[in-house]
């Protein structure tokens, strides 16, 4: 499948690793909007919030599970942002489901 990010997961094309699994992989994002700034991906092509169900959501349940050890291991300290964007109108430019973990700074306003 021509997903990124599932070749980022299957380590043909090449990412910083922060923290993997069996179910995800965490790795800093190549355009950070943060001075701390981590992609977490389920280790399934799931395309998009909206593609979401019983069966799969595990896997959000799973990344949401880890981010605090995940935060606490880039230094977090002060808190930290979780955000998805889902669809083009949120600005999603990669369609396998994934959550920015950002931090290192008080971050502004959401919108
Ligand atoms: P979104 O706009 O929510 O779909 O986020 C996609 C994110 O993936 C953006 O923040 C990009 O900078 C990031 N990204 C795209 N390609 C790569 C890559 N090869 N390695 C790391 N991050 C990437
Ligand atoms: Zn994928």
């Amino acid at each position: 499948m021509d997903c990124i990010f599932c070749k980022i997961i299957d380590g043909s094309i090449p990412s910083k690793k922060v923290y993997e699994d069996d179910k995800m992989l965490a790795f800093y994002d190549i355009e950070p909007a943060a001075p701390v700034h981590v992609v977490m991906v389920p280790k399934a092509h799931i395309a998009s919030a909206d593609d979401l169900n019983e069966e799969n959501s595990q896997y959000v349940a799973h990344i949401f599970s880890k981010a605090g050890e995940i935060a606490e291991k880039l230094g977090l300290d002060g808190g930290y942002r979780i955000v998805n964007n889902c669809g083009a109108d949120a600005g999603q430019t990669v369609f396998h489901i994934h959550f920015h973990l950002m931090g290192g700074k008080t971050l502004g306003k959401m919108a």
